[in-house]
């Protein structure tokens, strides 16, 4: 017969609960360091790429490192033909567009990056709560809630 002594059997289940708790707060200290180095990784990745594409537009000003410049695709200077001449200037007008979007996204990768060194990754500017996970998961580099995204862009426009 299995029969448990009743103090024992409350003594048991209170150290069980205790352990249960214990491995809760683990748990929770454990994941939001664990977040943490997720989207670090998430954005060194994404700096990674973003690099990558600013290298197939352009170049980094040798002045001033944090600095891209647009550079024409096609770059055969010797041809003389004005077609590809008006062509790599188009070329070299869209480049510079690419390169303008590429380098806010950059510079937004490179502050997320460094709010996470600073601890304040992960809050909203407009407000300072933490921004919903799903929007961080969608893009870890986001400054704001979406509330704030919004008027944030009001503002830009
Ligand atoms: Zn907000």
């Amino acid at each position: 017969m299995i029969t448990l002594n009743r103090e024992t059997l409350t003594r048991r289940v209170s150290r069980f609960k205790v352990i249960i708790a214990f491995i809760f707060s683990f748990a929770i200290i454990f994941d939001m360091k664990l977040d943490l180095k997720y989207f670090r990784e998430k954005l060194e990745a994404e700096r990674v790429k973003i690099e990558n594409e600013l290298k197939t537009v352009g170049r980094v000003n040798p002045s001033n490192p944090n600095d891209w410049q647009a550079v024409p695709t096609d770059a055969e200077a010797d041809s003389a033909d004005r077609i590809e001449v008006a062509e790599s200037i188009e070329n070299f007008e869209e480049n510079t567009a690419i390169l303008k979007e590429l380098e806010i996204q950059l510079n937004d990768v490179k502050m997320a990056l460094k709010k996470i060194e600073d601890g304040t990754y992960g809050l909203c500017e407009g407000d300072g709560k933490p921004i919903p996970m799903k929007r961080l998961e969608a893009n870890p580099a986001a400054k704001t809630c979406l509330e704030h995204a919004k008027s944030v862009k009001f503002e830009i426009n």
